[in-house]
């Protein structure tokens, strides 16, 4: 049997189980706040177009809006000034077989509950590295913390207080060893940003916006279900919109996982 009819008989039969790693668009959804001075990104809202109704007796639909960045989303290349000048660089360029891969999954979960500014470094990944093999070239990273399991709070999702956002995320080194040596294809976290909301303390600061979209490469944010992934040998799909020069887009997330 060829690999694509192997796949659809293993999906068909369960032995290939698909995850949802995507958060509903609703207007509750808590979305990124920026200092007052900065332009906002919008969050989801519908506007109802007709239900069965004088304005359509057959049929229900609605208008929506929201930014690139909204809800469970990717970010391009062109999305952090280190990108802006990159081929291909957005939603509508970047190369289709980018959006797909196979997944490692780090479970920082425990480190987080502990700490809301707990930081990924290289050496975690490197202990994760002897228990579970080197992460493979053109791997999608995923920083598993269990934070999604916050998003019915949105206070306690978004974790702001004066000195600004607490929320975990990767180390400088971390990224410079994903980006350069490991040479991954992306970078996803289950909160609002790639980086850890203190991460403009860092230098660069946002290192995961910095290196990733300075290499050429992606993010995912507020992602769902990474506690149902296992470590390695999840394969994910995480297509864009196709919205011209986009700098993101919301997305439905998916991951295959093996039944063993
Ligand atoms: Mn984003």
């Amino acid at each position: 049997m060829s690999i694509l009819a192997n796949l659809a008989h293993a999906l068909a039969e369960r032995s290939v189980r698909v995850v949802d790693l995507t958060h509903t668009l609703s207007p509750n959804f808590p979305a990124i706040v920026l200092q007052t001075e900065l332009g906002q990104a919008a969050p989801f809202r519908t506007e109802e177009i007709s239900r069965y109704d004088e304005r359509g007796s057959g049929w229900y639909w609605n208008n929506f809006t929201c930014s690139e960045h909204t809800g469970t989303h990717f970010d391009a290349p062109v999305h952090w000034i280190s990108g802006r000048y990159l081929p291909n660089n957005a939603t509508d360029s970047i190369p289709v077989e980018d959006m797909m891969g196979p997944a490692c999954v780090i479970d920082c979960s425990k480190e987080s509950v502990l700490d809301a500014d707990f930081l990924l470094t290289k050496d975690f990944l490197l202990r994760w590295e002897s228990e579970h093999g080197q992460i493979p070239e053109r791997s999608w990273v995923l920083m598993r913390t269990d934070w999604s399991k916050k998003v019915s709070d949105p206070v306690a999702y978004q974790n702001f207080d004066e000195e600004g956002q607490h929320t975990p995320g990767p180390s400088v080194d971390a990224m410079q060893f994903l980006v350069f040596e490991r040479k991954v294809l992306g970078f996803g976290t289950e909160t609002i940003g790639t980086d850890a909301g203190q991460a403009f303390h860092l230098r660069p600061p946002h290192p995961a916006h910095d290196l990733l979209h300075g290499a050429g490469r992606y993010g995912l944010q507020c992602l769902n279900n990474l506690d149902q992934l296992p470590p390695t040998g999840a394969f994910i799909f995480c297509a864009p919109l196709k919205i011209e020069q986009g700098s993101g887009s919301p997305l439905r997330v998916l991951g295959l996982v093996e039944s063993r």
